[in-house]
């Protein structure tokens, strides 16, 4: 099976089903860059489909970086006097700033202000935080519950293990017919939000689900890994793949209600940001140019790598109120707008693979279609009449010129359409990959 057919073959109902499970129980992990969430996260995505998981040592130097220490937590609370806890990161995991270092000690108000995290301006939500590359520790609440804690003293306990450990990567390999590799990735690193990144997880599992058993022209290759750290370590760990990536897709923030955002590659032309003009052309969607700031595109998209990479997201990181805080909750996304992000993110890896370069092999007048039984032919969900225009525009551009997502934007046609017309002309022997002898 094509990845076309597949798409034509989903059911939209039992697919927000399947995402709506992986992400109810996901969502409440407390991952961060390692440690043992991360790992519980990928044992549910693996439910679907299997990933392999690979383990790289802390300590081990990747590109100018190094492997950080994996970081655990066993309990981390603020009490009063009396014992009676004020915050505890059982309640929330993201009451504890990320990669805290471990304390336990009593301090007035004075002494533990300084160590506190609020949002004034939404009193009611928890901030995200995270610390992993200071020395100290400390607790986020909302601004609402932080003014409720008196003056102490206070007894506070920040139980963690920072030790030498592993960073997990995990991956997924869908072989295709050459070595070229089309990337899709999503982070792996955030605690109980859904928006960001759960919704990324959720849907690149059953992504992986999806594509085992496809018939790919290219591999496509699907990595779940920490923002940032992951990247670099796949990145120096992988230097032959990264020279294979023809294309790549980064995800995350697929659930919420803002339309789609896609953000060019660095050099804004390649094949992914080209497939992504055709496929969301006719959709409520923005776009906006590379930026040196964001997700893991910051990593391929780097001068010395300089992939062909894009990224899908719904809403934009700091653009929506909840972002990177408890309002990032379940309620905030829809497990069918995840399925509508999957969709386009199918639609999008199915654009980049049949995408080619035909030649027409009539090019002298136009060829008489009705004789060759092309007009007779209906098919799947595009409708003959784009198809039949579709035709003679294929046929008009396929001059070695103009790829099919070429043409589709010249035609203002849909990919769909413009892909099916030049398989049934090349079916019909009028176009080819080479100029007409
Ligand atoms: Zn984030």
């Amino acid at each position: 099976m094509r990845l076309t057919e597949l798409r034509a073959a989903l059911d939209a109902a039992s697919l927000a089903d399947e995402i709506g499970a992986v992400l109810a129980d996901i969502f409440p992990l407390a991952r961060s860059v390692t440690g043992g969430p991360n790992r519980a996260t990928i044992d549910r995505l693996s439910e679907l489909a299997p990933w392999t998981v690979t383990e790289v040592a802390s300590g081990t130097p990747v590109l100018d970086w190094v492997v950080p220490d994996e970081w655990n937590v066993r309990a981390a609370w603020i009490a009063d006097s009396t014992g009676r806890r004020l915050v505890d990161v059982a309640d929330h995991p993201l009451h504890l700033v990320g990669y805290s270092r471990p304390f336990r000690g009593q301090l007035s108000r004075d002494g533990l202000d300084p160590h506190l995290h609020s949002l004034p301006d939404r009193p009611d939500l928890i901030p995200y935080r995270t610390g992993y590359y200071s020395d100290g520790w400390g607790f986020c609440l909302s601004e609402r519950q932080r003014q409720t804690l008196g003056n102490g003293p206070f007894e506070v306990c920040v139980d963690v293990d920072l030790s030498p450990g592993s960073l997990t990567l995990a991956s997924a390999a869908h072989p295709g017919e050459s070595d070229e590799i089309v990337l899709v990735t999503t982070h792996l690193c955030h605690p109980a939000m859904a928006n960001d990144n759960a919704s990324g997880l959720a849907v690149i599992a059953v992504l992986n689900r999806l594509l085992a058993g496809v018939e790919l022209r290219r591999e496509h290759r699907l990595l779940v890994m920490p923002g940032t750290s992951g990247a670099i370590t796949w990145l120096a760990t992988h230097r032959d793949d990264a020279d294979r990536v023809a294309a790549g897709l980064v995800l995350t923030g697929l659930g919420d209600p803002s339309p789609w955002t896609y953000k060019r590659s660095r050099a804004g032309d390649r094949v992914m940001d080209r497939a992504a003009d055709a496929v969301l052309a006719g959709r409520e969607a923005r776009f906006v140019d590379f930026s040196p700031y964001g997700y893991d595109e910051r990593q391929f998209c780097s001068p010395g790598f300089d992939l062909g990479v894009g990224r899908l997201t719904r809403g934009v990181h700091g653009e929506y109120p909840e972002y990177h805080t408890s309002g990032d909750d379940l309620a905030f996304v829809s497990t069918e707008r995840m399925v509508e992000s999957l969709l386009v993110i199918l639609e999008l890896l199915d654009a980049v693979e049949r995408n080619h370069r035909p030649y027409n092999q009539l090019p002298h007048g136009e060829p008489q279609l009705g004789k060759r039984g092309l007009y007779s032919l209906t098919g799947g969900a595009i409708d003959s009449a784009s198809v039949e225009m579709a035709y003679l525009w294929v046929l008009n551009l396929a001059d070695g010129d103009h790829d099919l997502l070429s043409i589709a934007g010249r035609s203002g046609l849909s990919m769909d359409a413009i892909a099916e017309a030049a398989r049934r002309l090349t079916e019909a022997g009028l176009l080819d990959s080479s100029p007409p002898v």
